[in-house]
């Protein structure tokens, strides 16, 4: 099975491998911390691959598949991203965020597994990538699924955290959610329609808040 445009692309094959590639993510430390695959997809085969912590301890999967498995590789520019968590907009000690390696490698489209429940991310990774010009696309339904089972612990862990958020974190929550809406609206705007995608990714907002 396809998915999308063009056929010669993303398979539901390589939304599995993702999958699969992040339930191998070694845990890290006493705290609850997301299981995550990123697989790179050209013409329709896998490029590089990677899973979080598969190199170094805590290290995102995003950031290994797309500069330690891919660096000097020019075929990487115009590929695919399936990624089952949202990208990082921000990292400890000075690391570039996982959307900045997105955006300097050209990838065409990131398929996204989930948002990151997290507040400090939720939203901005897609947000960034697409005011960037990068294309967003989702996991298929059932992938969905599993992603945040596969996270159950990690999205509680977040979510216990909450009622001690700071009043400055609860308005930058409000703007994310704002910048997203008003990219969806401009989007809907433009087609006219509301697609499912934006309907599933309003419903995970409304969901999380
Ligand atoms: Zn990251």
């Amino acid at each position: 099975m396809t998915i999308g445009q063009n056929p010669n692309r993303v398979k539901k094959k390589h939304f599995a491998r993702a999958i699969e590639l992040a339930a191998m993510s070694p845990s890290e430390d006493d705290r609850p911390h997301p299981k995550v695959g990123a697989v790179v997809v050209k013409d329709g085969e896998i490029i590089a691959e990677a899973f979080r912590g598969q190199i170094g301890r805590g290290d995102h999967a995003e950031f290994i598949a797309l500069e330690r498995m891919s660096r000097g590789n020019p075929n990487i520019e115009d590929s695919d991203l399936i990624t089952t968590l949202e990208p990082c907009t921000q990292r400890s000690h000075d690391k570039k965020p996982c959307v900045s390696w997105i955006r300097t490698r050209r990838i065409r489209k990131v398929w996204i597994g989930t948002l990151d429940y997290n507040p400090i991310i939720m939203g901005k990774g897609e947000t960034y990538l697409r005011n960037n010009g990068i294309l967003i696309g989702r996991f298929p339904d059932d992938f969905q699924l599993e992603i945040l089972k596969q996270n159950a612990e990690f999205f509680k862990y977040i979510a216990s955290l909450q009622p001690s958020l700071s009043m400055e974190e609860l308005e930058n929550r409000v703007e994310t959610m704002r910048n997203i809406i008003t990219t969806e609206l401009l989007e809907i705007n433009k087609r006219g329609v509301l697609t499912s995608d934006n309907q599933r990714s309003r419903d995970l907002i409304v969901g999380a808040y």
